[in-house]
């Protein structure tokens, strides 16, 4: 008799080891399941199955591939409330807002998205001496660790493309999420054969020997950069493929002509989607003196009437920290903001004593940009907001870092604003939004954020090798 997957108590049942690792709830420090730990010898056993099955699955056809992909997404969607509530409790995110429900939602979105794209081949030559074409054939078999923020949306986006391409997968879960990844692909194992997509959970020594492995002809990884550049040192060795999503300080700039109560909002969003736990969140906001005391005034207002708390409580759209290293790293770095004499128009002072990881949403205004909440990336709920006298200083501030993932130009009039994001060192620039990813437009970063291409035909082409056939 088969689980019903779609019941939060069935989904765990299916995954939890009950002699495995605890893991609590951010919110409320109460047990949500246990994990199994995976070895290395975990991982060579995986990486052996998923070889073993990968040529079978890159002769199935395109077509068949893609019926598979999108029958994926309907029993993410038939699960979607038990997993959107795993992933809250485990995650810490709310239900509502652009949190659990909003990740499930995507994982659907971006499942089916990769079952409609199709690489067809390029001609690259064709004259009456010589006809040259580019196709695309699957890796082999990926490697993919992910983070903690997004665990399974993140997941979803380096498997769907690899797999839709004819490659098998191995994922190694954050450790500080596997549950939630396991549950994913719990659902997901339902429908697709054996051994094409596989987890092992386990800390960063089984990432490293997943990355590391002889038979890994591809890693995908999403994480900090200081870990990316490890795998990039291992990939040394075997010369596997790398697509490294890392970390971000994203830059936001309001021009003068921008109008402060019409943007509020988004700018908000741009900065605290998932709790200000986002690789592309906005985490500096440069804004004109002229406009300066209006922009701050209507974020404080967008704060206020954003609730935070327990992840499963309706009304809440912003919830805890993931756990206590991001929280410490939060409040160190709000404190050295007041330290310095920054103002803090609201938030700034955590409750002490509370069960869960909550750092209240913080804005901080009339701050240096030198400052470390400024240079550095705070991955939590506070926005600085750095005033600017003079574009030409905002442009360079922007850029002056060494990272570049996202960035955003707000404005009323699009041609100056297209101009301004033409400057801006970054992978993506948005203007008049912040961080809104889509499945057909590629996604990546520049300088230290990493390189490599995610979502689209593009993303496709970074799980594939190329293979030129001329005549
Ligand atoms: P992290 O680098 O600490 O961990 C990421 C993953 O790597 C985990 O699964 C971990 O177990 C694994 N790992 C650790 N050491 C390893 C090693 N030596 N070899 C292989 N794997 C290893 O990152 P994190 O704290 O989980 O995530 C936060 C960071 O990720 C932030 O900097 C954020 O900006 C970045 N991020 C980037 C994107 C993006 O798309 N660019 C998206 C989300 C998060």
């Amino acid at each position: 008799m088969s689980t019903d997957l779609t019941t939060f108590a069935g989904l765990l049942s299916t995954i939890e080891d009950p002699n495995g690792r605890e893991l609590l709830d951010p919110a409320t420090g109460e047990v949500v399941g246990r994990t199994r730990e995976g070895s290395t010898a975990d991982i060579d056993t995986a990486v052996a199955a998923a070889r073993k099955v990968q040529s079978d699955w890159a002769s199935r056809s395109s077509e068949e591939r893609s019926e598979l992909l999108n029958k994926a997404a309907d029993a993410v969607e038939a699960s979607a409330e038990a997993l959107a509530e795993l992933l809250s409790r485990e995650q810490g995110k709310p239900l509502n807002g652009p949190n659990a429900r909003f990740e499930v939602g995507a994982c659907a979105v971006w499942l089916r998205a990769n079952a409609a794209f199709e690489l067809e081949p390029e001609v690259l030559v064709d004259d009456e001496e010589t006809h040259a074409e580019l196709h695309y054939a699957p890796v082999g078999v990926v490697g993919a660790v992910g983070p903690w923020n997004w665990p399974m949306m993140i997941s979803v986006w380096q498997f769907a493309p690899s797999l839709k391409m004819g490659n098998t997968v191995v994922l190694k879960p954050s450790e500080y999420t596997p549950l939630s990844v396991q549950a994913l692909v719990a659902v997901i194992n339902e429908v697709l054969p054996a051994d094409v997509l596989t987890v092992v959970p386990g800390s960063g020594e089984v990432g490293a020997a997943l990355t590391s492995h002889e038979d890994i002809d591809k890693i995908m990884f999403t994480g900090s950069t200081k870990t990316g550049q490890a795998i990039m040192r291992s990939a040394a060795d075997t010369l596997a493929r790398l697509t490294l999503e890392l970390g971000g300080n994203d830059a936001g700039i309001v021009l003068e002509n921008a109008d402060p109560a019409a943007i509020a909002g988004d700018l908000f969003w741009g900065a605290f989607i998932n709790t200000g736990q986002t690789c592309a969140a906005m985490k500096r906001l440069y804004v004109p003196e002229s406009l300066y005391d209006q922009v701050c005034e209507a974020l404080v207002e967008v704060a206020k009437q954003s609730p935070m708390g327990v992840g499963l409580e309706e009304e809440n759209v912003l919830g805890p920290l993931q756990n206590k290293q991001q929280y410490d790293i939060v409040a160190k770095l709000v404190q050295a903001a007041k330290d310095s004499g920054a103002r803090v128009l609201t938030g700034g002072d955590p409750a002490a004593d509370q069960p869960g990881y909550f750092y209240p949403t913080t804005l901080v205004a009339d701050i240096d940009n030198d400052n470390p909440l400024v240079a550095e990336e705070q991955f939590g709920p506070v926005l600085p907001i750095i005033k600017y006298t003079d574009l030409e200083q905002a442009i360079g501030w922007a850029n002056e870092l060494e990272v570049g993932l996202g960035s955003s130009v707000w404005g009323s009039d699009l041609e100056e604003c297209k101009k301004v994001a033409a400057r801006l060192q970054a992978g993506s620039t948005w203007i008049n939004k912040h961080g809104a990813v889509d499945p057909r437009i590629p996604f990546g970063g520049v300088k230290k954020s990493g390189f490599g291409l995610e979502f689209g035909l593009e993303g496709l082409k970074h799980v594939s090798v190329p293979h030129v056939i001329s005549w």
